[in-house]
């Protein structure tokens, strides 16, 4: 938050104490649906949903196809309704991603049902005059749909307009709800029509499901709610100041000159507007809260700023906290910020935070935050979603940040799925094995040329994986500095790197290709020396045929390693399944760190007498970036 300009605190105690508060108006047999269209009206529908279902919530309420895709895709298994009308086009996605779509008309259940087996819920409007089939003609609707052999109606439902004001014409709605309920032969699982507004005023009996929306996440639909039910808002919004500013008497400030400062002033800007969900409305309204002090919005909110008169508070600083919306203080409440430009809280909710990012609360501590750039993603492949999981994980623990781990687990994503030619190259059972050993002899024979034997293990590695074959080529390289070694990196027709330490000339004898072999083919191998690198060219005719097949390498080298480094990395830069690296020397007290990204962030260590190897399950996959450091 330190960095943020502005940041969104969702407090999710609150969010569970205002659950633990409606389910007293539950009637017994009633289970709930939390509501979470709209990023969850702005708090961000995954971790909304996480700890609704913590508090029990059966399923999950969406507007579309595209927030239900984008649950699942985190992970989210329970049930999810789409509450607005579906497209004929997206009823693959839903029938893919097990989401539950609303049904409106006869049309879309025809259509529906062609493309395969499918739970549903049926809309009825009662009144309130939006989606779902008008009440009179429910029940022969019903029948139809009831006939159409791949649906299975999981529940009917309808939606009341003013519950949280209008009694009878609430009234009115369960009345003719439970007519149509009540000519029915066989009930479905669920009944439903309560918001959560619906809960405190109209009670019934006949619903064995609750929505819960606006009251969960703690705010009051109405004045007279308050007395009923004791709620804590979720969403605190918060910024803080950019700059400090001074008008004179008669100085105007912002577009279009709507204010113009009654004396000398001190004024501060924050760096939000309408484009960061803050209302224009609210221009020369809003009120925020700076050092305890309630301070108003001077001249029109503009898309990025705002500016407030701070002339009463004392040693303002750039860099203070200011506080836009929450519970604090009566005049930012939402329900009383919305009242000073006849807003609708749903509205405000739901804008809010658009380029703020969410921290996540708990006991007053935070436990999470929400990625700063919100950009929507959908990857057209959600099949394998235990890749995700372990992308993720995987990333996360490599950058430990889970938001920018968030972002790039995106990236890498769609690179998998949505850029499909993209080839991928892997490699599997990936085996490395590094042996030191007091090198006796000085590689420049007698002499022993400035002690070097002294002062470096003669090292011999050996590298075994299978992979596709890409050329009948390929080149094991070797370079004394990091980013030289880096552009080996990047290049995809090397399959061995190697970095020699910096102090050793780079002759061949300080770094030999001791045999390199594709399936049991022994290659040639053809060694270059130029820009701080060794590139050594392996080949061999008979690898013509088998260019485009999965082959087994195996690479061996002699090197030396100097004593004084204390310490030897490994890396694994290709999508690899199924990891052995191990270190063999007479040395005490080896200790290896295995920086992993994968599926478990901790691979098996086994030690023995004179070797250290770090090893997974034959099928694991590891991740790009992984790698592990013997220290000695
Ligand atoms: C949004 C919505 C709700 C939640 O309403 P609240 O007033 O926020 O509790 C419930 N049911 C349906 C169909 C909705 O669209």
């Amino acid at each position: 938050m330190k960095n943020d300009r502005s940041w969104t605190e969702i407090d999710l105690t609150n969010f569970k104490n205002n659950i633990k508060e409606l389910k007293k108006f539950f009637h017994p047999q009633a289970e709930f649906m939390q509501i979470v269209k709209a990023d969850a009206y702005g708090h961000g529908a995954f971790q909304i949903a996480k700890k609704a279902i913590e508090c029990g919530a059966i399923s999950l309420g969406v507007a579309n196809v595209q927030e239900g895709l984008l649950l699942r895709y985190q992970g989210i298994k329970i049930t999810i309704v789409i509450l607005s009308p579906s497209l004929e086009n997206e009823i693959e996605q839903i029938l893919e991603n097990d989401l539950i779509p609303t049904i409106s008309t006869l049309d879309f259940a025809v259509k529906l049902n062609k493309k395969g087996k499918c739970k549903i819920h049926i809309n009825i409007d009662t009144g309130m005059g939006r989606s779902g089939f008008y009440y009179e003609k429910a029940l022969e609707n019903i029948k139809k749909i009831k006939n159409l052999e791949n649906l299975e109606i999981d529940g009917i439902f309808s939606h009341y307009s003013s519950a949280e004001e209008d009694p009878e014409f609430t009234k009115l709605q369960s009345d003719r709800f439970e007519e149509i309920l009540s000519k029915l032969d066989v009930m479905p699982k669920y009944i439903h029509i309560s918001n959560s507004s619906g809960v405190i005023t109209f009670p019934n009996k006949y619903a064995n499901l609750v929505r819960l929306g606006l009251l969960s996440y703690g705010i009051y639909s109405n004045k007279d709610m308050k007395n009923k039910v004791i709620l804590k808002p979720v969403m605190t919004f918060k910024s803080r100041i950019t700059q400090i500013k001074y008008a004179k008497k008669n100085d105007s400030i912002g577009y279009n000159r709507t204010f113009i400062a009654p004396e000398n002033m001190k004024y501060a800007i924050l760096p939000v507007g309408y484009a960061d969900g803050y209302d224009f409305l609210l221009s020369n309204k809003g009120k925020v809260i700076i050092k305890n002090l309630v301070c108003n919005i001077v001249g029109k909110v503009s898309m990025d700023m705002i500016a407030v008169d701070v002339t009463k508070v004392a040693e303002t600083k750039v860099g203070n906290e200011v506080i836009l919306l929450g519970d604090s203080n009566e005049n930012i409440t939402v329900e009383n910020l919305t009242l000073l430009y006849g807003g609708l809280s749903y509205e405000l909710l739901s804008q809010i935070g658009r380029r703020a990012k969410r921290y996540y609360k708990e006991n007053g501590k935070i436990i999470d935050s929400s990625p700063l750039l919100r950009r929507e993603f959908m990857p057209k492949d959600l099949s394998d979603n235990k890749l995700g999981n372990i992308i993720e994980t995987a990333i996360e623990q490599r950058l430990q940040s889970k938001e920018i781990a968030n972002l790039v687990h995106e990236d890498i994503l769609k690179r998998l799925f949505a850029e499909k030619d993209k080839d991928i190259h892997y490699r599997r059972n990936f085996k490395h094995s590094i042996k030191f050993e007091e090198s006796t002899k000085s590689p420049f024979g007698r002499g022993n040329e400035r002690g070097f034997a002294d002062n470096f293990y003669l090292t011999s590695t050996t590298l075994s994986f299978t992979k596709k074959l890409q050329n009948d080529y390929f080149y094991v390289a070797c370079a004394k500095t990091e980013s030289d070694l880096e552009k080996y990196f990047l290049r995809n027709d090397v399959e061995y790197r190697w970095l020699l330490d910096n102090s050793i000339n780079l002759k061949e004898m300080f770094f030999t290709v001791t045999s390199v072999k594709v399936n049991n083919i022994e290659l040639y191998n053809e060694m270059k020396i130029a820009d701080g690198c060794i590139e050594i060219k392996c080949y061999h005719p008979n690898l013509k045929s088998l260019v485009g097949k999965e082959v087994d390498f195996s690479i061996s080298t002699k090197t030396y390693y100097p004593k004084s480094s204390h310490q030897l990395s490994v890396y694994i830069i290709e999508m690899t399944q199924g990891v052995n690296i191990s270190f063999e020397s007479e040395l005490k007290n080896v200790e290896a760190v295995p920086i992993f990204s994968g599926k478990s962030k901790f691979p098996k260590i086994l030690k023995s007498k004179n070797k250290i190897s770090i090893s997974t399950d034959k099928d694991e996959w590891v991740f790009p970036t992984s790698g592990v450091v013997f220290v000695y």
